[in-house]
């Protein structure tokens, strides 16, 4: 994906993502991973503070580890830390979404993990979503947090905030948050129904192992 294609592709998620409802006014951020350049490592991420309705593609910038602006003009999002706590975590990961969807939220502000409920939530997301340690937005702990919860899974939910998600492509973190948002929604309306069974451990253990070969973590027996 070159400069120009990163930047179209950030902007038409960021529409979808506003439009889903997973995102409002200036809130949430997305990044992709592009190649390196003279052996500098670079992302594609959103400006800091642009309200999405107004947002154009050109705005996106293209900037290196250290924080410089390498293409583009104006200030990466403030939880650009967080982005690349997790492109330096995991290999896998080429694309980063930290989205606001109020069901997801909800359970980030009740410190209220989702538990592994569906089967496509296992396949889909790793297993359960975690709520990381609280960490002020902004900050190095905010991502050192998420990626210590998230470990090998595809999202995590930032205590009092909202949600991040991974993927090996931007599609795959877009269906990361999205899927991310309607398990949170489901939980929250199966425990007012009563409790709530977890998926039996042998069906996510069985599901978890399709779940790291399919993305290349080593799956023992
Ligand atoms: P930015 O506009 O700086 O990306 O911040 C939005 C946000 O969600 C902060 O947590
Ligand atoms: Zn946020």
């Amino acid at each position: 994906m070159n400069w120009d294609e990163a930047r179209n592709a950030i902007h038409q998620a960021c529409m979808r993502l506003e439009k889903e409802g997973l995102i409002a006014e200036s809130s949430g951020n997305v990044s992709v991973r592009l190649s390196e350049v003279d052996g500098r490592e670079l992302i594609a991420i959103t400006p800091s503070g642009v309200p999405y309705r107004g947002l154009k593609a050109g705005q996106v910038l293209v900037i290196d580890f250290e924080k410089n602006v390498v293409d583009g003009e104006g200030l990466p999002s403030s939880e650009t830390n967080t982005h690349f706590a997790a492109y330096r975590a995991r290999a896998d990961v080429q694309a980063v979404i930290h989205s606001h969807s109020p069901y997801a939220s909800a359970l980030a502000v009740a410190g209220h993990d989702i538990p592994p409920l569906l089967d496509e939530q296992v396949v889909g997301l790793g297993g359960g979503v975690l709520v990381a340690e609280f960490g002020l937005s902004g900050s190095d702990q905010l991502g050192a947090n998420a990626v210590a919860a998230m470990g090998e899974r595809q999202a995590v939910l930032l205590r009092s905030h909202g949600v991040l998600g991974v993927g090996r492509d931007l599609d795959e973190a877009m269906a990361v948050v999205g899927q991310v948002e309607r398990v949170a929604k489901i939980y929250l309306l199966a425990r007012l129904l009563g409790d709530v069974e977890p998926l039996p451990a042998n069906i996510v253990e069985m599901e978890q192992k399709f779940y790291r070969m399919k993305h290349g973590f080593p799956v023992e027996g």
